[in-house]
């Protein structure tokens, strides 16, 4: 047998409260639901009501005709249910026109009514300048930018770098092991490809610093999940940086004790996000509520490879899963109907 059929099923006798809807209605902030600009909203739209989801943003937005035709549909089949982000083309920095050219489309798209500014990891890991340099997240050209979101009052949600095993030697040690057996393409350990992990991420917490006017969604917990003193310390000192659960869970799931202490004292800094694709069951959401919602104990995730280890309730209070699951997405996003909150 090999490592990844081993699939013991546990024999702990103990309560389950499986959740199929979540407490109070949420908001998912990091959603790539949508696989065409024509979707069909009517199956999407009758799945989130099953589990109490009031809004979804489609951080992959794209720009140009794409962006225009999807906010089109959701105008037009579900006004009130979904938010999309524009998407930027990074690698035509060193053009004359770049800054100009840029300012122009997040104006434009804005008025169109994107809600913030989705920046992928290509960003600082594979995106290349026209002499083939790597183009830093922290790139002077790129301020105006991250200003002008400022002045428009519109989020960037920013994924920088990867989890940090993703660096490390593939070795019977590292954590990520059987994620970097399943994806190779994941791994980053190859210097003369990539930038070490600690220079992007230190390139991303560089532009919190710079731009204090402009609000900052730092996508997966910052990767920093595993380390929740680290991202404590990060949150305090920015203050114009919140974060998002996006496909972390499992590490605040094995954590409970300190994840709930966690999630209580930064309560107003936390934003529910799934990062849903069309390729996941939406049963998948149901781990989240668990893991947020209950005391249940030793119970599996939904993906192996990110964690080959067992989920613990955190048992958030009430107030604590209203901010998470609505009210900061509300504050963020004045957008968002707020009658969709019963
Ligand atoms: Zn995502």
């Amino acid at each position: 047998m090999d490592i990844e059929e081993y699939s013991p099923v546990s024999t702990l006798k103990i309560k389950e409260t499986l959740l199929t809807k979540s407490k109070y209605p949420f908001i998912d902030v990091h959603g790539h639901p949508f696989p065409t600009v024509i979707s069909d909203l009517t199956q999407l739209v009758s799945e989130m009501d099953s589990l109490n989801m009031a809004f979804m943003i489609n951080l992959s937005g794209f720009r140009g005709l794409y962006l225009k035709k999807s906010l089109e549909n959701v105008k037009k089949n579900a006004p009130t249910r979904f938010g999309l982000f524009l998407n930027l083309d990074f690698e035509k920095i060193d053009e004359n026109d770049f800054e100009s050219n840029t300012l122009k489309i997040i104006n434009d798209s804005y008025n169109q009514g994107v809600m913030g500014l989705k920046i992928y990891k290509s960003l600082g890991l594979t995106d290349k300048d026209s002499n083939g340099n790597r183009i830093k997240i922290n790139d002077p050209r790129l301020k105006p930018i991250w200003e002008l979101c400022g002045k428009l009052k519109i989020p960037i949600l920013i994924h920088s770098g990867d989890p940090e095993p993703f660096w490390s030697d593939k070795d019977k040690y590292n954590e990520r092991w059987l994620e970097l057996r399943q994806k190779p393409g994941r791994y980053m350990g190859d210097s003369n490809i990539y930038p070490s992990f600690k220079e992007v991420i230190s390139e991303q917490h560089d532009i919190f610093e710079n731009n204090p006017g402009t609000i900052f969604i730092n996508a997966h917990l910052g990767w920093m999940g595993n380390d929740l003193d680290a991202l404590s310390k990060h949150l305090d000192k920015y203050p114009n940086v919140m974060t998002e659960i996006g496909a972390v869970l499992a590490e605040l799931g094995r954590q409970p004790k300190r994840a709930r202490k966690f999630l209580i004292n930064h309560k107003e800094r936390i934003l529910f996000g799934k990062d849903y694709n069309p390729s996941q069951e939406f049963s998948e959401y149901y781990t989240y509520f668990r893991v947020l919602e209950t005391n249940d104990e030793y119970f599996d995730y939904y993906r192996k490879r990110h964690a080959h280890w067992k989920m613990y309730g955190l048992s958030l209070p009430d107030s604590v899963l209203k901010a998470i699951y609505y009210e900061n997405a509300l504050k963020l996003f004045p957008k968002i109907d707020k009658k969709l909150i019963k």
